[in-house]
């Protein structure tokens, strides 16, 4: 369609950039309509905050504060709250339009958001970073709301941030309102499975994805970059399905071990040293990069965006990458890998786990009723399957790599539930 320029490929993109030139493709795939592809392109909705805080020496500064909801349209939006110096208006449309996608791929009732909040909550103190999540939380109060917009966990909050949030909406009803946020504390109302949530979807997207290449993961093999919430579940619940973790990193280092490397011994020792596996014995040490190209079957980037591009994609010897960190694969880099006939179950697939759990948290607080965790895994991982064998017979039909597919997926979903709606 001439209404579509694509987007030239490049391998420094901004995210907005990267997210851009995965929809355009998507879009002229399906032959989107081009008032939808008006529509979905730009966020519904992009609120900026000015938040003056007292610091603990009694000086006032001044932080800016973000919500961006991209669609709304499914449901209500959802997506995390990051704090962090790099924040920018621009980067959160990004990642809000993500939002929207990954919870249309596995098919829950949400629409996508983001907020942040540029601060480097590493300088300040508990109380100062406690005064700006309220503060923030206040200013959002005409947006937030469980039928409306529901905050999360992202880079630089954790369910203390969530607990606030929570607590600071809920004074403000008059009310304790738990469904307003998730990834809170599980005394709060948080979800049982949620914190290996993310980790268990990349296991289930694995084995999905191992089936239809016909890869045994009982001789298969594994390296997994990155070692924090995502990587370390993730490689734990892949040994647990038989599979040889070969190699693990972390930002100390990657560490390699041919016979396997025992996964619930690593996690023993990074939490026994600082959280970093700096020093790990069992396994011998070498060249950060080198984990990517390593002779393995599957790889598993779970720490940070861009890992994989033009300068390690064609030497990348695994058959099947999935993405448990948001964009680790560059655009640029997806040619040469769908070239060397490498599967990747793409990032707003693999690493939907912990989207689901979080619906499930915001169900459950609904319901007033706690599941127990056999019951949080076992409808997550179906949802999980179900998601994972929509986006590959989607790219049977389409005959598209997994990524356009997952992205065909969701935006079909958007397209036909605004077409049913109707606008102005
Ligand atoms: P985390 O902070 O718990 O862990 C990140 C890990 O990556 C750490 O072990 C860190 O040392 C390592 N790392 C950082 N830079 C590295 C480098 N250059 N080389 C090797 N290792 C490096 O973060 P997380 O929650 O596990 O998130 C990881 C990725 O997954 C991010 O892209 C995040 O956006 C994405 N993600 C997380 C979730 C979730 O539920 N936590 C959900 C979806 C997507």
């Amino acid at each position: 369609m001439s209404y579509i320029e694509p987007a030239p490929i490049k391998d420094s993109e901004n995210p907005f950039e990267s997210m851009m030139s995965r929809f355009e493709m998507a879009s002229n795939t399906l032959g989107l309509d081009e008032e939808i592809y008006n529509v979905l392109k730009t966020p519904a909705k992009q609120v900026v905050v000015s938040l003056p805080i007292t610091m603990d020496d009694g000086s006032i500064r001044v932080f800016e504060g973000y919500r961006v909801i991209h669609s709304n349209i499914l449901g209500p939006s959802k997506g995390g709250v990051r704090f962090d110096m790099a924040v920018n208006l621009d980067e959160v449309k990004a990642l809000a339009a993500w939002m929207t996608w990954k919870c249309a791929v596995v098919d829950i009732p949400y629409g996508g958001a983001k907020g942040g909040v540029k601060c480097n909550p590493r300088e300040m103190s508990p109380g100062e970073i406690e005064r700006l999540v309220r503060a923030y939380t206040l200013s959002m109060i005409e947006i937030f709301g469980p039928d409306r917009d529901i905050p999360a966990p992202d880079m630089g909050s954790g369910p203390r941030e969530m607990a606030w949030m929570m607590d600071e909406f809920s004074r403000a009803q008059g009310t304790t309102t738990n469904a307003v946020v998730t990834g809170k504390p599980l005394v709060l109302g948080g979800s049982l499975g949620r914190v290996e949530a993310t980790g268990r979807g990349v296991m289930v997207s694995a084995l999905a994805a191992m089936e239809k290449l016909q890869i045994n993961p009982y001789q298969a093999t594994c390296a997994v970059q990155g070692f924090g919430n995502v990587g370390s579940y993730a490689a734990l619940l892949l040994e647990e399905r038989g599979l040889k973790v070969t190699a693990i990193s972390d930002i100390s280092g990657a560490y390699y071990n041919k016979e396997g490397i025992n996964i619930a011994d690593a996690i023993r020792y990074r939490d026994s040293h600082d959280g970093r596996l700096e020093g790990f014995e069992q396994a011998e040490s070498i060249p950060q990069e080198d984990l990517l190209t390593l002779e393995v079957d599957v790889l598993v980037p779970a720490a940070m965006e861009d890992v994989i591009n033009v300068e390690n994609a064609e030497k990348i010897k695994a058959k099947l990458i999935v993405e448990g960190a948001n964009g680790p694969t560059s655009a640029k880099a997806d040619a040469i890998i769908n070239k060397n006939g490498i599967m990747v179950a793409p990032d707003i697939l693999a690493n939907a786990g912990g989207v689901t759990v979080s619906y499930f948290e915001w169900v459950q607080n609904r319901l007033g009723y706690k599941w127990t965790g056999e019951r949080v895994n076992r409808r997550s991982d179906r949802i999980m399957k179900d998601a994972f064998e929509k986006v590959y017979q989607t790219s049977l039909e389409y005959k598209v790599p997994m990524r356009i597919s997952a992205y065909i997926v969701a935006i079909d979903k958007v397209a036909k539930t605004y077409k049913w709606r109707g606008g102005f």
